[in-house]
């Protein structure tokens, strides 16, 4: 996936055999420009570790968007008279619930009582009346 933790690994492997042969020569200048060289390195390897684990994440909710999406288009509902209906399914559903949320809440059946007012059915969630 992230392949630049290996290559900074490598440049740590680099710079320490550099501080060894540095060592050996005994340029006071070298062997600061080799310390400067491996502390960037160390930075940088701690910096990729975090994008990698910043980028795991982003691939997670990457995941879940996508599924999420998958399901809402293959759950799209029919508007029936007031209420929502599903295929495959006989429940009537609130259109309130479904269109902010996604949430598939059974509306309760008023029973005619307020019938000629327009009012069938009532949302247990969001208490809307349709
Ligand atoms: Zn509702």
């Amino acid at each position: 996936m992230v392949e630049v933790l290996p290559a900074i690994q490598a440049a740590m492997q680099a710079a320490q055999k550099l501080r060894e042969l540095a060592k050996k020569v005994g340029d006071a200048d070298i062997r600061m420009a080799i310390a400067d060289l491996s502390e960037n390195l160390a930075d940088a390897k701690l910096q990729a570790a975090d994008l990698k684990g910043q980028l795991a994440e982003l691939m997670d909710e990457n995941r879940e968007l996508r599924e999420t999406l998958e399901a809402r288009s293959t759950a799209a509902p029919k508007y029936e008279g007031s209420v929502y209906v599903f295929d495959g399914d006989d429940g009537k559903y609130c259109t309130a619930c479904w269109d902010a949320h996604q949430n598939k809440v059974r509306v309760t059946d008023m029973g005619g009582r307020f019938a000629d007012m327009g009012i069938n059915y009532r949302c247990p969630v969001c208490k809307a009346t349709m």
